[in-house]
């Protein structure tokens, strides 16, 4: 027996894309089938170092989750970077005219938080405990999905639009016949959550750029600090043969690294050793993908859950009314512009996390711009904002902001200690 339903908005995941794309379609007054294959109310992702970063802020405020977030003790996140060159600050949060922090809460708290306010979100069918198992297909149109729950419950869902919400393993990207492009990954991960460690940076989080390994430490919610290391694919054996040692060693080498030996370890080592970047299409007719199943890139650089976050918000806005309307046309248009938007405001970061995900050296310009960013705070706000994924990659890169690197280092070469007169880029 299949039970059979119709909804505007298909979604397949109640993760943070999906759930967040549920609220959102919900409030423009979809109709909208929330559908997780997790049972269990308390489910969250295990891999996560839950760095969101700033360029989220809006729509986690639109959400009415930042909050929330706020209420569950998550910490708003600032990053000091440690480069060859010295330390990266940004300047007061006050001087920053971006969204100026981000959040750093673990996924234990977030996403049966952000799964409840989607459930409980007027318009809303959360229907957990279903897969994902086959797509409605009429003449090349995806028009909805049949789910299968345990005990060899089927339903089949009709729906004018269906999003795949469902992670980057997504199984509505491969039943869409949406391959992922693969791009290597030349580092692999390690972490765990420690308790009782007081970091020299106060409630900044810290990331160390070791040429080419990368540390992290990130204060969390309930005073639980967050320890995560990237080195490179050469030194897999080391680390798998004893992560706590292999981390102990590399953080007692850092400049203002806490001491992990007085500290207590609350969770075991999570480590990810194979994990190419993937990139697909995102749309076709009737059918969407965001978050991870989208795109999911180096965990480096912590921009998966922000992006998870605005992809779903890019695609509300674009297809929440057509979703609700008959002439399937202008929705199909609307998932074109959608697939545009993604690509436009993600495909240069994209292009530039993926290259440097390779392990290699810094390049030229990377040289120039991390280097004027630990001598001057224009060029330090600048980084960090394209950290935070607050500037785009041609804003980063612009002639002023390139211009502005090569003054302070020339002027840091001949030793000058003049006044600043350089204009910011941002002016
Ligand atoms: C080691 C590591 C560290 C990371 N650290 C950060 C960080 O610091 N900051 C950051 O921003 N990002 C980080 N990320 C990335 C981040 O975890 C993801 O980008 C984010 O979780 C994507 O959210 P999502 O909702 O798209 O997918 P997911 O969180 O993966 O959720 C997918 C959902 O779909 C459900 N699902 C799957 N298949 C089906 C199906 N067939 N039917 C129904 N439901 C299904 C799953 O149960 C799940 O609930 C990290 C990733 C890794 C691996």
């Amino acid at each position: 027996m299949t039970d059979q339903f119709s909804y505007d908005v298909a979604i397949v995941g109640a993760s943070i894309a999906g759930s967040a794309a549920a609220i959102l379609f919900a409030r423009k007054g979809a109709k909208v089938a929330l559908i997780e294959r997790d049972a269990d109310p308390a489910a969250y992702k295990k891999v996560c170092t839950h760095y969101i970063q700033a360029s989220a802020t809006p729509t986690l405020e639109r959400l009415g989750l930042a909050e929330k977030i706020e209420a569950a003790g998550g910490v708003r996140n600032e990053l000091d970077f440690y480069t060859r060159w010295g330390r990266i600050r940004a300047p007061s949060q006050q001087t920053i005219k971006r969204p100026a922090f981000g959040y750093n809460i673990r996924r234990e708290k977030l996403d049966p938080m952000l799964r409840q306010m989607a459930a409980e979100t007027p318009g809303v069918d959360f229907i957990s405990g279903f897969s994902a198992h086959e797509l409605l297909l009429v003449k090349n149109r995806i028009c909805g999905v049949i789910i299968h729950g345990c005990g060899g419950v089927t339903r089949r869902i009709e729906a004018r639009l269906t999003v795949g919400a469902d992670g980057r393993n997504s199984r509505v990207a491969e039943l869409a016949g949406f391959f992922a492009k693969e791009k290597p990954q030349g580092r692999i991960g390690y972490f765990a959550h420690y308790r009782d460690i007081p970091l020299k940076s106060g409630n900044r989080s810290q990331m160390w750029f070791l040429e080419p390994d990368i540390a992290y430490t990130f204060p969390n919610d309930d005073g639980v600090t967050l320890v995560a290391a990237q080195p490179t694919r050469a030194k897999l054996e080391q680390w798998k043969r004893d992560p706590e040692a292999a981390m102990k060693g590399l953080f007692a080498q850092l400049p203002d690294g806490p001491n992990l030996e007085r500290a207590t370890r609350l969770t075991p080592f999570f480590g990810t050793i194979e994990y190419p970047n993937l990139i697909r299409k995102t749309s076709r007719p009737g059918l969407a993908l965001i978050g991870d199943a989208a795109m999911s890139i180096d965990p480096l650089w912590g921009v998966g859950c922000g992006w998870a976050f605005q992809s779903a918000e890019w695609l509300a806005d674009i297809a929440g009314a057509s979703c609700q309307a008959v002439d399937e046309a202008r929705l199909d248009r609307d998932l074109s512009t959608y697939a545009r938007t993604h690509r436009s405001k993600l495909a240069a970061h994209e292009f530039l996390i993926c290259d440097y995900s390779t392990g290699r050296d810094y390049n030229f310009v990377e040289r120039l711009m991390y280097s004027a960013a630990a001598r001057d705070s224009v060029c330090a706000d600048q980084l960090l904002a394209f950290g935070a994924r607050c500037i785009t990659v041609g804003q980063f890169l612009s002639p002023k902001a390139l211009a502005r690197a090569a003054w302070v280092n020339i002027r840091h070469a001949v030793g000058s200690t003049g006044p600043n007169t350089m204009p910011s880029p941002a002016e």
